[in-house]
């Protein structure tokens, strides 16, 4: 892999140039800003590398880039996505989000961890091989989709539509990179979820306060059923809501309990005093990865700006995610929500689905995932660090495991403070390097295991 290597240390420029170029687009899928420009980037860039691609129609959503390059007994899928989350607050940004700017041998700009940087250097990676090395020792799939941070609302029927494309064995996703130690980090599953928008109404427009008298105030109304939601001690109170949670395996139990204990780093890192429930080890992974959540991610009414308004809100809202353990389905869970808010006396707060997906797990001894924690070692000179799942969200489900495909994370330049849907989002210059390597040896190994 010496000239593999070589050949990437050569066209660091330019390589960073493509992933400027790429990170400059403003590509939010929820506010629906440069989504059709970064998809056709992406599949020039593709064409560049030399794969036969196509920008495949989802029916009203983000178009899916699919590119195909190299022959070989086995097929790697890479799924990428190339929509990003909004940069907003942007005050909270020491640069602009959309103008990469290398501080500290750092890359700043929104996307450039989540997801841009993964998809940028998988693609160079393709290409350092094929200068190298010549042809691939397998074939190379990618799909590069434009609303995962969405909740890909129009991935299930993609796939369902495109099934022979899917027909692979094993998938690289999206995410990958190093812990907290730095050691990098394989992870074979993803949660699910459930997001809703909880609203409350009351009079036809803003009051003046002392009529809360008479007229009954939304925002009281909305945080009183917030209540019902969870008790203070964490428990999620909505009945059946655990029902389907599928309790780790001894062979997760064993994977979580070779997870190096870095609780003081994360601690200290996150800036607080202990986890909830003064939470430590493998009981804290235990909770983190294998229990569903209820989570109000944002919460308006009224009047928030400078000094005092004196306000009788027509309206509150608030956004809540529901992160859900295998085998919990999101449709379940949205029933459930209602049937609770109904049998509270809620059935007046309405509630808007802003998406769902399903959980997913994949087997931590399959080919793939031996060869990704293979080529993680040759790479960082020093073991991976293997995570039965993630705690995140992806549509692992559609993409995988529905067609029985072994799925992992890998080959990816995040680190600990890349900050992923916040301000200052960011990665080190060295992880990118890395990553390109270690996708490299990936490809090396899977096409030989
Ligand atoms: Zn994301």
């Amino acid at each position: 892999m010496e000239q593999f290597d070589t050949y990437i240390d050569a066209h660091q420029e330019r390589f960073l140039d493509e992933l400027f170029t790429l990170l400059r687009v403003p590509s939010v899928a929820a506010q629906k800003r440069g989504i059709a420009e970064t998809a056709t980037l992406v599949q020039q860039r593709f064409e560049r590398l030399g794969a036969s691609t196509r920008l495949i129609d989802t029916k009203g959503g983000s178009p899916v880039v699919y590119a195909t390059i190299g022959n070989g007994p086995r097929t790697l899928l890479i799924y990428d996505h190339y929509d990003v989350q909004p940069a907003e607050p942007l005050e909270l940004w020491d640069s602009s989000a959309f103008e990469p700017a290398i501080r500290d041998g750092k890359i700043y700009a929104r996307g450039v961890a989540d997801n841009k940087g993964n998809l940028m250097l998988r693609i160079q990676a393709v290409e350092a091989w094929l200068a190298t090395l010549g042809g691939l020792p397998l074939r190379v799939a990618f799909v590069v989709e434009g609303e995962e941070e969405i909740s890909s609302p129009s991935l299930p029927a993609f796939c369902r539509d495109n099934a022979e494309l899917l027909r692979v064995d094993g998938c690289l996703w999206e995410t990958g990179g190093r812990n907290i130690d730095d050691r990098p980090v394989v992870s074979c599953g993803a949660k699910g979820i459930q997001y809703v928008e909880l609203v409350a109404r009351g009079a036809a427009y803003d009051l003046h306060s002392s009529n809360a008298t008479i007229v009954p105030n939304p925002a009281w109304r909305l945080t009183w059923a917030l209540a019902t939601l969870k008790a203070p001690d964490g428990r999620v109170l909505i009945p059946g809501f655990y029902d389907h949670v599928r309790p780790p395996s001894a062979a997760d139990m064993q994977a979580l309990e070779s997870i190096p204990d870095n609780d003081d780093e994360l601690l200290a890192n996150y800036g607080i005093p202990q986890f909830l429930d003064g939470l430590r080890g493998v009981e804290r992974l235990r909770r983190h990865l294998f229990t569903p959540t209820c989570t109000i991610c944002g919460l308006v009414s009224g009047y928030t700006g400078e000094g005092s308004k004196t306000v009788l809100p027509s309206e509150a809202r608030a956004k809540i995610d529901f992160r859900l353990a295998p085998d919990m389905e999101p449709a379940t869970v949205l029933r459930q929500l209602r049937d609770h808010l109904d049998a509270q006396g809620y059935a007046d707060i309405a509630i808007i689905d802003l998406g769902g997906e399903h959980p997913a797990r994949s087997d931590l001894n399959s080919a793939l995932v031996r060869a990704t924690v293979t080529s993680a070692e040759a790479t960082y000179g020093m073991p991976a660090i293997l995570y039965p799942t993630m705690a995140g969200t992806g549509p692992m489900y559609p993409l995988c495991q529905a067609l029985g495909t072994p799925v992992t994370s890998g080959a990816g330049c995040g680190y600990h403070g890349t900050q992923v849907h916040a301000p200052n989002e960011n990665v080190r210059l060295a992880d990118y390097w890395l990553a390109m390597r270690w996708m490299g040896r990936l490809i090396q190994e899977f096409a030989r295991a």
